[in-house]
């Protein structure tokens, strides 16, 4: 088992099976995730009795994954890493004013099909664990040398078809003796699995929700973006509305803008009528285009005046800076080249 895997809590639990102390389970959470220390090995955990190291280390593997490639722009770098399954899977991390945000992959591969998506050329190979979720910021975080502020659930794959580990993820990077980032810092993205938003509208911590929505109506939706036709947007937007109810935050719509596809004039006065009285904003995607693919990026007048319309009507808008353009920092893009799909 990987011993980024478990939370301060199932560290808890394991040391008192095995007849230790608990405390234990802060000493250890210090040595994994202080930014002074981050041990490579259980040996160096000095102040743990040496025997409980040495069981330590037969019960728990220490590093998981491994950095294969950086590709460096301004203020953006891709990484690309291999799994010890030999998989390999992708995180950006972005400079901004505010601080480092890291943009992490959830699964290998993706079943979602979303047509316009570089990531779902594959299908899934297997859910990514908590802990290789964890490693992707430590080892960004040691490689850069920066400390990641902000992360984003972005990256290959859909958070919420990986929902436990995920949540067990947010556990960890949140807790102060962990990575401690902050849960407003946190976003978890989705293309809109229904019962799971519904079900993260009882997860107790305050992290963002995203909702990738890329169409103002079924008809459309269901052609770009398949899970549609198991959720349909009144569905959606329901859950939505009850999570709203529920946890008292905002939602954000990433909404792609593809040309000539849902970028018309009708279909942001449709939008902004769906959207009318939900506590949300609206973060318009510039589409980053990808060989493989036949979609082209709308015309940045078309995106300009998609955005006056929502304005407008009074949606709250936003156009996504763009970061990445020239290192292929779309969704999946750098594993496609790696793996030459
Ligand atoms: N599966 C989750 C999270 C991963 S995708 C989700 O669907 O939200 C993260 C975001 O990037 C989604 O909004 C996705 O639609 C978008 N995306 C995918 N390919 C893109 C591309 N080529 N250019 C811009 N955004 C893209």
């Amino acid at each position: 088992m990987n011993i980024y895997d478990l939370t301060i809590e199932e560290l808890k639990d394991y040391f008192l099976d095995n007849g230790d102390k608990k405390y234990y389970a802060d000493e250890l959470f210090s040595w994994l995730y202080s930014r002074e220390k981050r041990i490579t090995s259980f040996n160096d955990a000095s102040n743990i009795k040496k025997e409980v190291r040495e069981r330590l280390s037969r019960d728990f593997s220490i590093s998981n994954i491994e950095v294969v490639t950086v590709e460096r722009a301004k203020d953006v770098s891709k990484y690309l890493f291999k799994l010890n399954d030999k998989e390999h899977i992708e995180a950006v991390l972005m400079n901004h004013d505010y601080g480092n945000s890291l943009c992490i992959s959830s699964q290998v591969g993706c079943n979602m099909g979303c047509k316009f998506c570089e990531s779902g050329r594959r299908k899934k190979v297997r859910n990514l664990t908590t802990g290789e979720m964890v490693e992707q910021i430590l080892k960004v975080e040691n490689e850069s040398n920066l400390r990641i502020s902000h992360v984003v659930i972005m990256g290959i794959g859909e958070p919420f078809d990986n929902y436990d580990n995920i949540c067990n993820f947010i556990r960890i990077i949140n807790h102060p003796k962990g990575l401690n980032i902050g849960s407003r810092h946190i976003t978890v993205s989705t293309c809109g699995l229904v019962p799971k938003i519904l079900e993260f509208s009882e997860f107790p911590y305050q992290v963002n929700l995203a909702i990738s929505l890329h169409a103002p109506n079924d008809e459309l939706r269901r052609e770009i973006m398949p899970i549609a036709k198991v959720y349909p947007l009144k569905d959606l937007i329901n859950a939505i509305k009850i999570y709203l109810e529920k946890t008292n935050r905002r939602v954000t719509f990433e909404y792609i803008m593809l040309d000539g596809v849902n970028d018309s004039v009708d279909n942001a006065l449709e939008l902004a009528h769906l959207l009318k009285g939900i506590n949300s904003y609206v973060n318009l995607i510039p589409y980053n285009e990808t060989e493989a693919l036949q979609f082209k990026r709308s015309k940045p007048l078309t995106i300009a005046k998609f955005y006056d319309i929502l304005k407008k009507n009074n949606i709250t808008v936003t156009i996504r800076r763009e970061f990445g353009g020239t290192i292929s920092a779309a969704c999946g893009q750098l594993r496609s080249k790696k793996e030459d799909l």
